[in-house]
C-alpha cells in the first residue's frame, strides 16, 4: 500500500533563470524560434529528471510556459482577443507574445492583455478576455507535444491544466451583457476534446487546477461546477480536481461530491479541514494531500506532519496521495545554489528540489519503508527545526517585550485629522493643490552601475554616498526648477523597496538565487524573515536629512510601510504574520521617529501591497485589515500633529476597503487613478472620505506625456467628491522606470495643472 508522490507543479524559470534570459533574448532578436523551443525542451527535461531523480511517481507535464500558464490555456482553447487578428489555425508563439506584452518579433503590435495577481500570490497571470460569439477548439499542438517529449522520456506522465471553471472564474467579459457563465458548455466541451486526444496518447492522470474552489462562490458557480464536471465525467481520462492557497469550507461538499478520481487539498494553509475531507470522501476516490508548503522556504518539520497524516494513510491505504501544498512555482529552484547563506540558516530552509524531497520522505515514512536517506532527512529535518525553536538569532527578549508594551493609545495620533491639519497647515503653508511625486526619481544606468559597484566592492563607501549625494542634489535642484511643492530625495540609493529596509533591519536574510517568477519574464527575490525584526541603527535619515539641507521646502522623508514589507518577504511560519508585522511596524515607527527628530516634517509610509494582503475569503478581511490598519499606524502614530503622514497605493480598487483606508488616518494618501479616469472616485460615492488625497493624474506606466488640461480635468472631477481644500497633485506612482526626458515636461505640465487649479478654486 504505496503512498503515489506527486507535484501540482514546478518552478518553469531554471536555477538560474535561463528561461528569462532565452525568452528575453528572443524578444530582442539575438536568438531564433528553434533556440528558444530547444531551450524550452531543455528545461522541460530537465524539470521532469528532477522529479524522477526525487523519486515522484509522476513527473507533471502542462506546468511549463515561455510566459504564463492561464494564457497557455488561453491559447490552446484558441480564445485570442479580435485585436490579435488571428485567423483560424494554429495560435503560434508570437501571438501568445502579443497577448502578454503587445507586441512580438512577428506580427502587428496591439494592447496587451491585463495581468493581474493570481489569487493571493505574487504570480500574475494574463486575464483571459471573451467576446460576444466567443467559441472554443483545440488552437495548439503545444502541450501534447510537451507530453510526447516527457513520455519519449520514458517518463509516466500526469498533465496538468488549469480547469474549465477557474479559467472561467479568472476571465473578464469584454462584450456588454455577455454572461462568462453563458459560455461554460462551449468550454467544456473543448477540455472534453482535449482530454480525449491526451487519452488516445496513453495519459492516465490529468489534473485540473480548480483554486476557484477555495473562494466564496455565488450559487451559479457553484452549479458550473457541478455541471461541468458532470460533462467531463465521460472522458476516458482519470480526473485531480486540485484546490489550493486555502480550504474548501462550504464548497467542500461540492468538491467531494465532483464526479471525479481524485481532489487535491491543500493542508497547510487549511490544516484543519483534513478530517472534515476524509470524513466526506466518496471511498473510490483519491485523496492528493498537499503536506508540504508550497508558498514558503522553510524546511518541513516532517516527524510531526507523519504524525498528522497518519490517520488519513490508515483510512486511505493506497488512496492516499502526497504533494506539496500547490505548485512549487511559488518557491525558489534550488537551495544548493545558495552559497552566501551561512550554514545554520540554510538548514533551516527548502527550496522546490529539496520540498521533492520532503515529500516523497513523508511518504515512505507514512508507508514505513524509509531508505537510509529517508531517515538522515527526517534526522536532519528534526534538528533544524528544534534548533530554530531554540535559536538566539530568531528570537529576541527585548522584541517581544517591546511589542507586550504595545498599548492602543500608541497606534492612534495624539488628536484627530481636523486638529492636526490646523497645525501642519501652519507649518508648512503649502498652497491649494500642493504637487509632490511619490518618491522615485529615473533610475538611470549610471545610478545603477554604481550601486552595483558599490556592492561588489568596486566602489568604496566614499565614493558611493558622494555619487548618491550629487544624484539627491540633482533631484533636489530638478524639483525647484519644476516647481514642486513637496520635493523628494528621488530614492536614488534604493535598488528596492523592501529589500532596501530589509537590509538593514535584524531577522532579515537575503538569497543569492532565490528567484520566483513573477511575472512573464520577470522574477523577483524575495528576503527571507527568519527572525525577530528589529532596526539596529537609522535607516534613511541621514539622506532626508541632507535632501532637506539642499531646499526650504518641506522635504518628505520616504519609508516602505509594515504591511508591504511583510507581503513582499518569505515570513517565518512559527508565529502569526500579524506578529512579524507588528515587529516590523515597530522598527519603521522608531525611523518615524528619528526622521521627525532631524526636522523632517513630512514622512511618507507606502503600502502599495495592502490590499493584495487580503485574504482569499470574505469572511477574513476584517480580522486582516484591523491588524494591516494597527501596523501602519503603530508606525506612523508616533507623529507629533504637526508631522505630515502620508502613504501611497498604487491600484484603484478601493471600494471594497476604503473604510480601512481612512482607518488607517494618514494626513494624506497619494493613489493611483488615471488610467482608470478617476474610476476611484465612485468609492467616494458612498464613503467621505475624512483627509487629503491625491488622485493620480499622471500615468506614469505609459510613455505618454500628459497635457495640462487633460490633469485640470481629471482634478476637477475629483473636486466634486472631495473639498479642494483636501486634494494633492501628484502622478500615480514612483518615476523610476521612467526617464528624465519624459518626467520633466510631464511634471512641468502637472505643475501648471495645479496652478490652473489654484485660480479656479481660488
Ligand atoms: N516610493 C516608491 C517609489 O516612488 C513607491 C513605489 C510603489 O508604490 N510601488 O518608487
Ligand atoms: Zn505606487
Amino acid at each position: 500500500m504505496t503512498t503515489l508522490v506527486h507535484t501540482l507543479g514546478y518552478p518553469r524559470i531554471g536555477a538560474h533563470r535561463e528561461l528569462k534570459k532565452a525568452v528575453e533574448a528572443y524578444w530582442r532578436g539575438e536568438l531564433d524560434r528553434d533556440g528558444l523551443e530547444r531551450e524550452g525542451a531543455r528545461l522541460r527535461k530537465t524539470h521532469w529528471q528532477d522529479q524522477v531523480d526525487a523519486g515522484l511517481d509522476l513527473v507533471t507535464v502542462g506546468d511549463f510556459a515561455f510566459y504564463d500558464q492561464v494564457l497557455n490555456v488561453s491559447v490552446m482553447i484558441g480564445a485570442v482577443p479580435p485585436r490579435f487578428g488571428h485567423s483560424g489555425g494554429e495560435v503560434d508563439l508570437d501571438t501568445g507574445f502579443r497577448m502578454a506584452r503587445g507586441r512580438a518579433p512577428s506580427g502587428e503590435p496591439a494592447a496587451a492583455c491585463e495581468m493581474t495577481k493570481y489569487f493571493d500570490t505574487n504570480y500574475h497571470y494574463l486575464v483571459p478576455e471573451l467576446y460576444q460569439g466567443q467559441t472554443f477548439r483545440i488552437a495548439s499542438e503545444r502541450l501534447f507535444d510537451e507530453v510526447a517529449e516527457a513520455r519519449a522520456e520514458g517518463h509516466p506522465v500526469k498533465v496538468v491544466l488549469t480547469g474549465p471553471v477557474t479559467w472561467l472564474w479568472l476571465s473578464k467579459a469584454k462584450s456588454d451583457g455577455l454572461e462568462r457563465l453563458s459560455l461554460l458548455g462551449e468550454l467544456v466541451a473543448t477540455y472534453n476534446d482535449i482530454l480525449s486526444r491526451l487519452a488516445s496518447t496513453g495519459v492516465e492522470w490529468v489534473q485540473l487546477d480548480e483554486p476557484a474552489l477555495v473562494q466564496d462562490l455565488p450559487g451559479d458557480w457553484q452549479r458550473a461546477f457541478e455541471s461541468a464536471y458532470a460533462t467531463l465525467q465521460s472522458t476516458p481520462v482519470k480526473l485531480l480536481v486540485a484546490s489550493y492557497f486555502g480550504g474548501l469550507g462550504d464548497n467542500l461538499g461540492l468538491a467531494t461530491a465532483l464526479p471525479v478520481e481524485g481532489l487535491h487539498v491543500d493542508v497547510v494553509r487549511a490544516p484543519r479541514q483534513l478530517g472534515a475531507v476524509l470524513d466526506r470522501l466518496p471511498s473510490d476516490k483519491v485523496l492528493s494531500v498537499g503536506a508540504i508548503d508550497g508558498r514558503n522556504i522553510w524546511r518541513a518539520d516532517l516527524t510531526r506532519l507523519a504524525g498528522e497524516l497518519a490517520d488519513a494513510k490508515a483510512r486511505l491505504g493506497d488512496r492516499l496521495w502526497l504533494a506539496p501544498s500547490c505548485s512549487l512555482l511559488h518557491v525558489p529552484v534550488d537551495l544548493d545554489n545558495e552559497t552566501g547563506l551561512d550554514s545554520e540558516l540554510k538548514r533551516w530552509l527548502a527550496f522546490a528540489r529539496q520540498k521533492l524531497g520532503e515529500v516523497v520522505t513523508l511518504a515512505h515514512v507514512l508507508d514505513g519503508n524509509e531508505t537510509a536517506t529517508d531517515r538522515q532527512r527526517v534526522e536532519e529535518a528534526n534538528q533544524a527545526v528544534a534548533a530554530r525553536r531554540a535559536s538566539r538569532r530568531i528570537h529576541k527578549p527585548r522584541v517581544a517585550e517591546r511589542l507586550a508594551r504595545v498599548v492602543a493609545a500608541d497606534t492612534r495620533r495624539g488628536n484627530a485629522y481636523a486638529t492636526r491639519a490646523s497645525a501642519q497647515r501652519k507649518r508648512l503653508a503649502l498652497p491649494l493643490f500642493p504637487t509632490t511625486s511619490i518618491g522615485s526619481f529615473p533610475q538611470t544606468q549610471e545610478i545603477r552601475a554604481a550601486r552595483r559597484d558599490f556592492k561588489k566592492g568596486t566602489l568604496d563607501v566614499a565614493d558611493y554616498e558622494a555619487r548618491m549625494r550629487e544624484e539627491i542634489a540633482m533631484v533636489v535642484e530638478r524639483q525647484a526648477q519644476l516647481g514642486l511643492d513637496v520635493p523628494v530625495h528621488g530614492e536614488a540609493e534604493r535598488n528596492d523597496m523592501v529589500e532596501y529596509f530589509g537590509e538593514q533591519l535584524d531577522g532579515f536574510a537575503f538569497t543569492q538565487n532565490g528567484w520566483v517568477q513573477s511575472y512573464g519574464s520577470r522574477c523577483v527575490k524575495p528576503p527571507v524573515i527568519f527572525g525577530d525584526v528589529a532596526r539596529p541603527e537609522a535607516m534613511t535619515v541621514r539622506w532626508s536629512q541632507y535632501a532637506q539641507s539642499l531646499t526650504d521646502k518641506p522635504m518628505k522623508g520616504m519609508l516602505t510601510g509594515p504591511v508591504t514589507i511583510l507581503q513582499w518577504s518569505f515570513v517565518r511560519d512559527d508565529q502569526p504574520r500579524a506578529e512579524t508585522c507588528r515587529q516590523i511596524a515597530l522598527a519603521l515607527r522608531d525611523e518615524v521617529a528619528d526622521l521627525e527628530h532631524a526636522g523632517i516634517a513630512i514622512i511618507q509610509i507606502d503600502e502599495p501591497a495592502l490590499r493584495e494582503g487580503l485574504p482569499l475569503r470574505q469572511a477574513e478581511w476584517q480580522a486582516y485589515l484591523d491588524w494591516a490598519v494597527e501596523c501602519f499606524q503603530l508606525s506612523a502614530a508616533v507623529a507629533a500633529d504637526q508631522t505630515q503622514i502620508h502613504t501611497h497605493m498604487c491600484y484603484a480598487e478601493f471600494n471594497d476597503i476604503i473604510g480601512a483606508i481612512a482607518a488607517m488616518d494618514a494626513d494624506v494618501i497619494t493613489i493611483e487613478t488615471s488610467r482608470s479616469d478617476m474610476e476611484l472616485l465612485d468609492a467616494f460615492q458612498d464613503f467621505d472620505y475624512p483627509n487629503e488625497i491625491g488622485p493620480g493624474v499622471y500615468d506614469i506606466h505609459s510613455p505618454n506625456i500628459p497635457e495640462r488640461a487633460w490633469m485640470v480635468d481629471l482634478m476637477a472631477k475629483a473636486a466634486e467628491k472631495i473639498a479642494p481644500e483636501r486634494l494633492w497633485v501628484n502622478p500615480d506612482c514612483g518615476l523610476k522606470t521612467r526617464g528624465w526626458a519624459e518626467v520633466e515636461p510631464a511634471l512641468a505640465n502637472m505643475v501648471e495643472a495645479a496652478h490652473e487649479l489654484r485660480k479656479r478654486y481660488a
